[in-house]
């Protein structure tokens, strides 16, 4: 049996005013994809393990776009190129029997609000109705009506912070292979919940939404069940099917994929209220870091997360620890492709006035004078201490502007965890302050060792304050956008083909 792998990865954030661009991504195809993802936590590793631990079964390796990160809607010129690349390898791929498509779920292009979905119908078309399709997604992912259509199964992770990378991918081929073998017929249940949830309630170890994933966690040990899960959606993608779901696939039992899929449906709505971000305000948070108790405090910028879409340029606390007269030791990470070029220019050891902050996302931040010493210069190629990968910020200047010690990179790059920090010689334990744009980390890369840990109200892209974002496409209505009293859950079937 030939199986077909693609992949097709970039969470967006609509808000985030700098485009998506081609350039944007990694491409790799045939066996350098896989290279690129054997021995890692990653679907596609996790995948492989099942997909060759089987001699009847060769893996047919076409065609991954990867983004290095999350950023700004695709440009249609990126799209289009993107779609067209990935389509002709799915063409080109010989006789496949199956396909295997890692996607995260949360694309929006100008002009195509659902790329994953789009790709899906086009998949289908080519490979034909007798060719199963089965799709890992983030559980950010949003989870459309044709995506569902066009796959005959789809598989979420079940972890925030996310770790299940490779299991999930072993969960989808594992699926796959039951199709392939006549041994399942899938069917899914959807039901679709008006909401868009943030916070600490989120975290799946600890928190209520840990609870649905491990009723659908017994569904998938259920003799008929084939994948179960929550797609909760990046709230900060405004697409016309952006929204949570709850989802249930059963081999060929419409009626327990109907009735697990509402009651974890009902479970979640039930705590969708508490599943929000207590934020303090930036003075507050200025207030808090000042105290004189020994440790770090980590001040949570979640509204700059590069990782969920943010164009990284914030310089909202930046700003308010200097207009605070913070006089400790800070670590601030910032994407300032200016402020790094002047910083090649004068060379390590110069001192140079610059303007930081604001270079991408103009209407929310305004740059801030500062004279700033050239620490350190550096590629900005560094290896992800996660997984293993190797992450690109472009050129990288750590600048020393006093008390704050800023590493400004050219591009965005996930801040998740210390990878950014350590590479370049900070380490956040020895600071007294560091911001952390990003909304969750696994509790040992800050959380866990930190003195104080606060959800900072700045403003960004990402913010957990969603209502203020201005969605105009999301439908409506949606909570905590509007009011909502009156919701019933209702379960949707669907079958390919
Ligand atoms: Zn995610």
């Amino acid at each position: 049996m030939n199986i077909l792998i693609a992949e097709m990865m970039l969470e967006v954030s609509t808000f985030n005013p700098a485009p998506t661009t081609h350039a944007d991504f990694v491409v790799t195809r045939g066996e350098a994809f896989l290279a690129a993802r054997r021995g890692r936590n990653l679907e596609v590793a996790g995948a492989l393990g099942i997909f060759e631990g089987r001699t009847d079964v060769t893996v047919i390796p076409t065609y991954a776009a990867h983004a290095v990160t999350s950023g700004g809607r695709l440009t249609t010129v990126a799209w289009r190129h993107l779609a067209t690349e990935f389509l002709e390898a799915v063409r080109q791929a010989e006789r496949p029997d199956g396909a295997y498509v890692c996607m995260h779920g949360a694309m929006d292009a100008d002009g195509e609000h659902d790329p994953e979905g789009f790709l899906l119908a086009e998949m289908c078309a080519i490979l034909g109705a007798h060719v199963p399709i089965v799709v890992s997604l983030d559980l950010h992912g949003i989870l459309t009506d044709k995506m569902l259509r066009h796959a005959d199964a789809v598989v979420p992770y079940h972890t925030y912070p996310h770790t299940d990378f490779a299991s999930t991918g072993a969960r989808a081929a594992r699926l796959l292979l039951k199709v392939m073998d006549g041994a399942a017929r899938p069917v899914t249940a959807r039901v679709p919940i008006p909401a868009l949830v943030r916070g600490d309630e989120l975290i799946t170890a600890t928190g209520y939404f840990g609870r649905q994933l491990r009723m659908a966690l017994a569904l998938e040990n259920h003799p008929a069940g084939l994948s179960a899960g929550m797609f909760i959606g990046n709230p900060f993608t405004d697409v016309p099917e952006l929204r949570s779901n709850a989802v249930v696939v059963t081999n060929d039992d419409a009626g327990l994929a109907q009735r697990e899929a509402l009651a974890i449906a009902r479970d979640f709505w039930d705590g969708h209220e508490r599943m929000q971000v207590p934020l303090t305000s930036l003075g507050d948070a200025v207030r808090i870091a000042r105290e004189t108790t020994p440790g770090t405090t980590i001040l949570v910028d979640a509204a700059d997360a590069t990782s969920s879409g943010a164009s990284g340029d914030s310089n909202a606390i930046l700003r308010a620890l200097r207009d605070g007269d913070y006089a400790r030791r800070a670590l601030i990470p910032i994407v300032d492709a200016p402020a790094v070029r002047a910083a090649f220019v004068a060379g390590v050891g110069a001192d140079i006035p610059v303007p930081m902050g604001g270079a991408l996302d103009r209407a929310r931040f305004e740059p801030i004078d500062l004279q700033v010493r050239v620490r350190m210069l550096s590629d900005g190629s560094f290896v992800n201490e996660s997984d293993g990968a190797t992450w690109l910020a472009g050129d990288t200047a750590v600048l020393a502007a006093q008390n704050f010690m800023i590493i400004a990179t050219s591009r965005p790059v996930s801040l998740y965890n210390r990878s950014l920090f350590l590479a370049h010689g900070c380490d956040p334990a020895t600071y007294d302050c560091v911001i952390v744009k990003s909304p969750q980390c696994e509790p040992h890369m800050f959380r866990s060792w930190a003195a104080r840990y606060v959800d900072v109200d700045a403003p960004g892209s990402t913010s957990a304050n969603v209502r203020g974002l201005g969605h105009t496409i999301c439908a409506r209505p949606i909570w905590p956008l509007d009011n909502i009293t009156d919701y019933q859950p209702v379960a949707q079937l669907f079958r390919r083909g």
